[in-house]
């Protein structure tokens, strides 16, 4: 791909250059006719001018003289044009190439970091695929199949299939998410806590971990339908990596043009150097933690990552390793 950019970046550098120098050498051309008939016309005028004021010799010799002056003003002319053109050339090629890298820059990034999505997509998808195959191709191979056998087999698939959809789901959320859905919304945030709580009641309750919300109301710029899921993904994090009986804590507060909202758990944490990748897509701490205990891909808190950036909030993160995790999500309020 890099070579691609490059070709295309060299492609383009020449169309321009190209473009530039038309205009130099056409340029040079027009004004090196008006300026040697210029400087021709008045050697003549001179000459003309010492015809009558000088002897016949002198007067010969005035003009060769002259003519010497005059091939010399149209030589010195031309090698002023030339070196211009070149310098022209050096500096285009220059100014070309820079522009060029940076009109394609956009979409380089833009093309490695789909390339990158798809490459992890069907890296992430090719494990529950992976696992289903060989059940199935066991259970295929085994002739004294029995009936209790193939229904065992046939959930085991259900939930590799169960997997794989909320891994595509998740995806196809991060992919389709745009500014579009957040252009001038408002949304109340005392509701959009309490119905991601409501959506995360049975999570809890499994877990007997309460969900103290002290969320206060106050309007946001926002798209109400995308800050639940945020809150949700928030929440969701906060319960699966909690002990059970512990308590998830919400709050909010103002801060000038901004409301803070913090969801706290008693959890085990995140460890310091894993704190800068947990928004990286498919990124899951690696403790065996949250990769034994708790079900996911590492996409939540990417996409609640692309959500806050979207509305122009972010999110910040303070954890301590036994001590639990505080995210807090920062966005403007209406004022
Ligand atoms: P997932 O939960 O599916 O693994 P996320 O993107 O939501 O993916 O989170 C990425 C990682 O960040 C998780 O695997 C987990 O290790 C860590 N993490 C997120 N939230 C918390 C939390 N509240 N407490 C402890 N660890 C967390």
């Amino acid at each position: 791909m890099k070579e691609m950019f490059h070709s295309a970046a060299l492609k383009l550098t020449t169309w321009y250059l190209l473009i530039i120098m038309v205009l130099s050498v056409g340029s040079s051309v027009a004004l090196y006719h008006v300026s040697s008939s210029d400087l021709t016309r008045n050697a003549r005028r001179q000459v003309i001018f010492f015809a009558d004021q000088l002897e016949p010799e002198d007067f010969r010799d005035y003009t060769r003289l002259r003519q010497r002056q005059l091939n010399d003003d149209i030589a010195n002319l031309r090698q002023n044009l030339l070196l211009f053109n070149i310098a022209v050339l050096i500096a285009g090629g220059a100014a070309a190439y820079a522009l060029a890298r940076r009109h394609l820059q956009p979409i380089e990034e833009a093309l490695e970091s789909q390339t990158r999505f798809a490459a992890d997509a069907s890296h992430e998808l090719r494990t529950p695929l992976a696992a289903m195959q060989t059940e199935i191709e066991v259970a295929l191979r085994n002739r004294g199949l029995t009936k209790a056998q193939a229904i065992g087999q046939l959930q085991s698939n259900l939930e590799e299939v169960g997997k794989l959809k909320t891994l595509s789901e998740g995806l196809l959320r991060l992919a389709q998410r745009s500014s579009e859905d957040i252009t001038d919304s408002v949304a109340e945030l005392k509701p959009v806590v309490k119905e991601a709580v409501a959506r995360l009641k049975k999570a809890a309750a499994a877990k007997k971990i309460s969900i103290d919300d002290r969320t206060n109301n106050m309007l946001i710029k926002g798209d109400p339908d995308s800050l639940n899921e945020l809150v949700a993904i928030l929440l969701d994090n906060a319960i699966k990596y909690s002990p059970a009986g512990s308590i998830v804590k919400v709050t909010s507060r103002k801060h000038g043009k901004l409301v803070l909202l913090s969801i706290s758990d008693e959890g085990a944490g995140i460890p310091k150097v894993e704190l800068p990748r947990i928004f990286e897509r498919f990124y899951r701490a690696d403790s065996s933690r949250s990769k034994q205990q708790a079900q996911g891909y590492g996409l939540g808190l990417a996409i609640a990552k692309k959500i806050a950036e979207l509305h122009d909030g972010e999110i910040e993160v303070k954890s301590r390793s036994g001590k639990g995790s505080t995210f807090t999500l920062k966005l403007a309020l209406v004022s």
